[in-house]
């Protein structure tokens, strides 16, 4: 693969992928992901992405509004965790 930018190689590696969302910006650790050996670029592949994002937000207990009126069943035993009694 080709860096799209500077044309140079692209190594299939892992790196930090970060995300602006709902005013938070979010550092995910050790994504794979092409990066550029030549100029840094970055480029992470959307499946990768997605399967880190989704068990972030389950650790997180919510996340986006959509996902949270999805899964109310896990909402309202995460907010039991934080709420004893
Ligand atoms: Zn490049």
């Amino acid at each position: 693969m080709k860096c799209m930018y500077c044309g140079g190689e692209m190594e299939w590696t892992r790196s930090t992928y970060t995300i602006d969302r709902d005013g938070h910006h979010l550092f995910i650790k050790d994504v794979a992901a092409y990066i550029c050996s030549q100029c840094g670029e970055k480029h992470f592949q959307e499946s990768e992405v997605a399967e880190v994002l989704t068990g972030a937000e389950e650790r997180r207990c919510g996340g986006a509004e959509a996902q949270r009126s999805r899964n109310r069943a896990r909402e309202q035993r995460c907010r039991g965790e934080r709420e004893p009694g």
